[in-house]
């Protein structure tokens, strides 16, 4: 089942959180080591989202908080793509959500099934399935309120899921609650629902566990979530099954789902 990373701290190019390490999300897409029984590799495209590196002293730079990701899919697998060395690389971020993807069996492949989805702010990853997604996630949009199904963007369950979080964000939830919330209500409908959720707004990331691998990488200066180490750095923390995750330079807090 797909791989997803976020990365938070000092400018990077785009490309470069998303090929890091020996088992760099790009090498995890033809050899993930931990897919749980979900696929076996993530060749059915890949995306990634960027929150863009202000110049210092930019004059018309915009408040963080207004500061929307860009982003780039393709329905190809990631290493048949020259764009994320000769383009992604040319291009400087403080945030960068990515995600390579193994489509479940009975979903489209094509570049709008591809995470990261995102609105406004934020940009959105799902590793995992929803057995009977369209059942599940139609008794969760009544049991939340507020889904607008005409903006589901592909038949799969982590557009519908995507749904069900932005539902909730703009009631008012926050990002941890608004992803615990939904885990909650899918594996209450579905227990055999696999849902690693990942989030971030350019300042913080937000994830859950819930099958799947998840491990994470803090310092003073960056934070970086990852389905799996892509190094063999000690510092990498991983997390719990059943667990929700807020993380930011300097910052972690786990909690239980
Ligand atoms: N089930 C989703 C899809 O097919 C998520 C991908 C995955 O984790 N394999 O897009």
């Amino acid at each position: 089942m797909c791989r997803h990373l976020g990365y938070l701290g000092p400018a990077v190019p785009v490309s470069e959180p998303i090929t890091r390490g020996p088992h760099s999300l790009r090498v995890q897409s033809w050899a993930p080591r931990e897919m749980r029984g979900g696929g076996t590799i993530n060749a059915d495209g890949f995306g990634v989202a960027w929150w863009p590196a202000q110049a210092p002293g930019d004059t018309d730079a915009l408040d963080a908080q207004d500061v929307e990701p860009t982003r780039y899919r393709n329905a190809a697998p990631i290493w048949t793509d020259p764009a994320v060395d000769d383009v992604l690389s040319q291009i400087e971020a403080t945030a960068v959500l990515g995600a390579v993807r193994s489509a479940t069996v009975g979903m489209p492949v094509e570049r709008t099934a591809c995470a990261p989805f995102t609105s406004g702010r934020l940009a959105f990853s799902h590793n995992g399935v929803v057995p009977d997604w369209r059942a599940v996630c139609a008794a969760v949009s009544k049991e939340v309120g507020g889904v607008d199904p005409f903006e589901l963007e592909a038949s799969t369950d982590s557009a519908a899921l995507w749904l069900l979080v932005r539902a909730l964000l703009e009631r008012g939830a926050d990002p941890s609650e608004a992803l615990t919330e939904v885990v909650r209500r899918v594996v209450a409908e579905r227990s055999e629902a696999r849902v690693n959720l990942l989030l971030g707004d350019g300042e913080q990331l937000w994830a859950t566990t819930c099958y799947h691998s998840l491990s994470v990488l803090v310092d003073d200066t960056s934070a970086v979530v990852s389905s799996e180490p892509y190094d063999d750095d000690p510092r990498w923390q991983p997390i719990d099954d059943r667990s929700v995750v807020t993380v930011r330079p300097g910052h972690v807090a786990i909690e239980s789902l």
